[in-house]
């Protein structure tokens, strides 16, 4: 038996898991992953995320709130509404938050409000990041920057920020993570056979800077790509890495889900 693992990004409120969330639950478990974060992406899937924080017991079920810069636009007026969700006991970190140049559903500048707001509340909660980032890693990580030297001694972020997910490979998110306080979260996409950039830079990061992922229902790893993804299938992302870095999968399953266990300030497991 493999030791615990930790899908530390998974949307399990997403409408594909409505008619079975049980099983996938189930079957996440029978795979040895006794951990899943979930991330928010605005006011009503961080409130359904916490509520699903209580409803399963035989896997710990962790809650992230945040807007994620998809729902930037319609989001401004409710910080407040989040401020009050980010209290409960349920929320480890404030995600997934960040920006999307890719999709653009809202301005730049809109974003980036958002994302500097959602910024600030972690630091007076003092709790961790996760970040979305696609096509625009220079303003995400001049933002973090300031972020970064901005946290008071004592505030225990200093330790651990928080996590860029869906990490691809990039040479400077490498260097900013290396650099500071920061894990990379690895996905399905490691898997992939054109994945070389990100596969080498595996050999890169120190493992005790990375986090494995499903991001599910999304990205679903080889052998399953195409198919609805589920937390159980972040094994074949622990299995890749450990292969990558000709390592017993189990040192990687320890090691990662230590790593998440620390960053998300979860006590109490052994
Ligand atoms: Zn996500």
């Amino acid at each position: 038996m493999l030791p615990p693992l930790f899908d530390s990004h998974s949307h399990l409120y997403a409408e594909q898991f409505s008619n079975d969330l049980r099983e996938v639950v189930r079957r996440a478990k029978e795979h040895a992953i006794e951990h899943i974060m979930v991330p928010g992406e605005n006011i009503l899937s961080s409130q359904t995320t916490i509520n699903l924080c209580a409803r399963y017991k035989n896997v710990r079920i962790y809650a992230a709130a945040g807007i994620h810069p998809e729902y930037a636009g319609n989001e401004t007026a409710r910080l407040e509404t989040l401020h009050d969700l980010v209290q409960s006991p349920q929320v480890k970190a404030i995600g997934e938050i960040g920006l999307d140049y890719y999709w653009m559903d809202s301005e730049k500048d809109v974003q980036q409000e958002i994302f500097i707001q959602c910024l600030g509340l972690a630091l007076k909660t003092e709790k961790p990041v996760i970040i979305h980032n696609r096509e625009s890693t220079a303003d995400m990580l001049a933002i973090l920057r300031d972020w970064v030297a901005s946290i008071p001694q004592g505030n225990r972020l200093k330790q651990c920020a928080g996590v860029l997910h869906a990490f691809n490979g990039d040479r400077d998110i490498m260097e900013f993570v290396k650099q500071n306080s920061f894990f990379v979260g690895i996905g399905g996409s490691v898997t992939f056979k054109n994945a070389r950039q990100l596969q080498e830079a595996i050999l890169e990061i120190p493992l005790d800077k990375i986090l494995v992922e499903t991001d599910s229902p999304y990205l679903s790893p080889h052998p399953h790509r195409g198919e609805r993804n589920e937390p159980a299938n972040v094994r074949f992302v622990v299995q890749k890495i450990a292969d990558l870095l000709e390592m017993d999968m189990e040192e990687v399953a320890k090691i990662t889900t230590r790593n998440a266990l620390e960053l998300f300030h979860i006590e109490g497991v052994k």
